[in-house]
């Protein structure tokens, strides 16, 4: 199974990329997870994140294809992957086609979810991360609400609103992304490996894309 999943801040594709490893074992790979890392670290690569993310930009592309090639050559990878926030601009998909082509690897589906504007910003003005950098267990304050007092219930340290999840920076991200990643749906469509999905949950999601997989070309299961 190697998949690209495309859509929004907001639109789910952590979740399901989440439910698709755990039945396959392919590698979920966010951007996200390995940029706040590289941040966390304070490596020089990691303050010029930094900076980005806080803005609620971009982070430049060389900086993420070089981490990404690393991840892909992993010996974990060879039972599938799933990209979860990348590629994100036309440059980076076709800096991922040249790298794939190296390495000899074929992609098995582009997976879109759309997701309306007003359910994305109500899903991430109220989702709180565990400000422990060993935990960051993730909660929602209608879903799945953390401990009395703002606690974190894995390991009891407070739970925070991240600087990239207030209703300013999501505008700002949606901006970005249908300015600078929309577009990354007629690439896919033009690679014929596009599949896109509407539903709401992460189980007809998850049920919506392993039927098309099920109907993918080259598909590998
Ligand atoms: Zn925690």
């Amino acid at each position: 199974m190697r998949i690209v999943l495309l859509g929004p801040p907001g639109a789910g594709k952590g979740t399901v990329a989440r439910l698709l490893s755990s039945g396959s074992g392919a590698v979920q790979i966010s951007t996200g997870d390995i940029l706040r890392g590289a941040v966390q670290a304070g490596t020089p690569l990691g303050r010029e994140a930094r900076g980005c993310m806080d803005r609620g930009e971009l982070v430049p592309d060389n900086l993420i294809i070089g981490i990404m090639e690393e991840r892909l050559r992993g010996p974990d990878c060879r039972k599938g992957f799933l990209l979860d926030g990348f590629p994100r601009t036309i440059s980076q998909a076709t800096a991922l086609r040249e790298l794939l082509g190296r390495l000899d690897i074929t992609l098995d589906l582009a997976v879109n979810m759309v997701v309306p504007r007003d359910v994305i910003l109500d899903r991430l003005t109220t989702r709180r991360t565990c400000s422990n950098p060993d935990c960051q267990e993730i909660f929602n304050l209608k879903t799945r609400p953390p401990a009395e007092g703002a606690r974190c219930t894995e390991c009891g340290a407070p739970v925070v609103q991240r600087d990239d999840e207030t209703v300013d920076a999501i505008s700002r991200r949606l901006e970005i992304y249908n300015e600078k990643s929309s577009p990354l749906v007629e690439f896919y469509a033009q690679e014929g490996l596009l599949f896109t999905t509407t539903s709401l949950t992460k189980e007809e999601s998850l049920k919506d894309i392993t039927e098309a997989l099920g109907q993918a070309p080259r598909s590998t299961r």
